[in-house]
């Protein structure tokens, strides 16, 4: 699994915010106690692609901080940051089209924002953008949203677009109150707050077998760590190690290429061991196989 980061993404800070840089940098350091290898640099995503998913109404307002969001803070220089975030999607991206596995470790997050809205932290959609990319080369692209929360603007984009396939398993209720049937090319798994992996995982496999039947060329997966026990917040309950065995399962039940874009997920205490556990699990399986 290659691992794209660029350390200017721990610069930008809100106070009492929970998208914080301590939850990028808790992973990344814990990667290098472990040893883990190199990590890749990468640039800003162009314009051109990004105004291929987004309005340039929102590209303005975010260029020139014309905007009030009570959860998504307007930061100077955000326009930078979030360009350079969706930069990482795409480079991931691009090395998955290259058929190496690759996950972007970047901030802002971006599963919440839609093509002419921003909201819940995000600004530009990191996964909309990346797959995107993806649809230029090759035919079908499908999307995992492992986030504890509903990838509402990455379902508004892609809603009826036949090349995609959007899958999401989230807790309900919690914000943004959406997800709770499927439709289309867009299919919903809510689950209770309280749910832990051993039910959870009953979804994961309906949703590994709804991918595999759609066959996609790529697989693009909304990965956040907010399904953790310790997340403030949402109220899912996995370990560090379920990750472990969620990575398993999605890298033994498919067989395309994959890249992964962190969303969520705000515990800094979990939130380094759980990205390693799933790691872990993922490069156990590919290596067995491959
Ligand atoms: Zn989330």
């Amino acid at each position: 699994m290659e691992i794209f980061f660029r350390k200017e993404l721990l610069e930008y800070r809100e106070p009492e915010h929970p998208e914080c840089p301590q939850r990028l940098s808790a992973i990344v350091n814990f990667l290098e106690k472990k040893g883990k290898k190199q990590l890749h640099s990468f640039e800003q995503v162009s314009e051109t692609l990004l105004l291929e998913v987004h309005s340039q109404r929102l590209v303005n307002m975010v260029k020139n901080n014309n905007f009030f969001d009570p959860d998504t803070p307007n930061i100077p220089d955000i326009y930078f940051y979030a360009c350079l975030s969706a930069g990482g999607a795409v480079a991931a991206a691009q090395s998955a089209l290259d058929r190496r596995d690759a996950c972007a470790l970047i901030r802002p997050p971006g599963h919440h924002a839609g093509k002419d809205f921003l909201g819940g932290f995000c600004y530009f959609n990191n996964m909309a953008i990346a797959a995107t990319h993806c649809l230029k080369t090759v035919k079908k692209v499908a999307i995992l949203d492992l986030d504890g929360h509903h990838g509402n603007g990455t379902e508004s984009i892609f809603k009826d677009v036949d090349r995609v396939i959007f899958v999401s398993i989230h807790q309900h209720p919690a914000y943004p109150g959406t997800g709770l049937v499927s439709f289309s090319n867009c299919y919903n798994f809510p689950v209770k707050p309280n749910t832990a992996f051993s039910d959870y995982k009953i979804f994961l496999v309906e949703a590994i077998g709804l991918i595999r039947r759609f066959a996609p060329d790529i697989l693009g997966i909304s990965l956040g760590f907010d399904t953790h026990l310790d997340d403030p917040l949402l109220q899912l309950r996995f370990v560090d190690s379920d990750y472990y065995h969620m990575a398993k399962m999605i890298a033994s039940g498919v067989s395309c290429p994959v890249f992964i874009v962190l969303e969520g997920g705000y515990d800094i205490a979990s939130i380094g061991n759980s990205f390693f556990c799933f790691l872990s699990g993922w490069e156990k399986t590919k290596n067995r196989n491959g």
